[in-house]
């Protein structure tokens, strides 16, 4: 099985400065994004989302809300026909030393540990973020900084979400 590992907040959809993450409660899709999606899946990749939420042990989001927008999020995709394999989030502080915040390769271990059948080196990952790049590269998956690269990686810088597709 062939993954699209995908970050979510300023990838898919809309992204803000940490502080106002309290008062967002409807999920924001980025131009292009719902046709992107499913051009990915036309392709024959499944999705999975991977975000650090660290917001929800930083108290600035709670649990509630964060399950709030994701099944928001979730029922918005699926009115469009997109269905989501699954999400991995990181709840922790990033004060903290877990495993599973990007650019670690946590989520992504839960993600090979629940689904053993795929294969690794057929997935890709997309953010916008250093931490996605730097997972990707780490991972050494084809990886797509959306306006972000890194100096001395392989990553291919695209505008948008939708503009990954032609690379696959
Ligand atoms: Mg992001
Ligand atoms: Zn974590």
């Amino acid at each position: 099985m062939r993954i699209a590992f995908l970050d979510r907040d300023g990838t898919i959809v809309e992204d803000y400065k940490d502080e106002l993450w309290s008062d967002v409660t409807e999920p924001v899709f980025l131009d292009g994004t719902i046709e992107g999606l499913k051009k990915i899946k036309q392709k024959g990749y499944e999705i999975i989302i991977i975000t650090n939420q660290y917001l929800i042990d930083e108290e600035i989001i709670s649990i509630e809300k964060y399950q709030s927008f994701t099944n928001k999020f979730l029922k918005i995709l699926k009115d469009n026909g997109i269905q989501i394999l699954d999400i991995f989030y990181c709840p922790h502080s990033r004060k903290g030393s877990c495993s599973c915040m990007k650019p670690k390769d946590g989520l992504v271990k839960m993600a090979l540990e629940k689904y053993p059948e795929i294969d690794l080196e057929d997935c890709f990952i997309v953010g916008d973020s250093l931490c996605d790049v730097e997972l990707g590269e780490r991972l050494g998956i084809k990886t797509f900084g959306i306006g972000i690269g890194k100096k001395e990686g392989k990553t291919v810088v695209v505008d948008s979400l939708e503009n990954v597709v032609r690379y696959l």
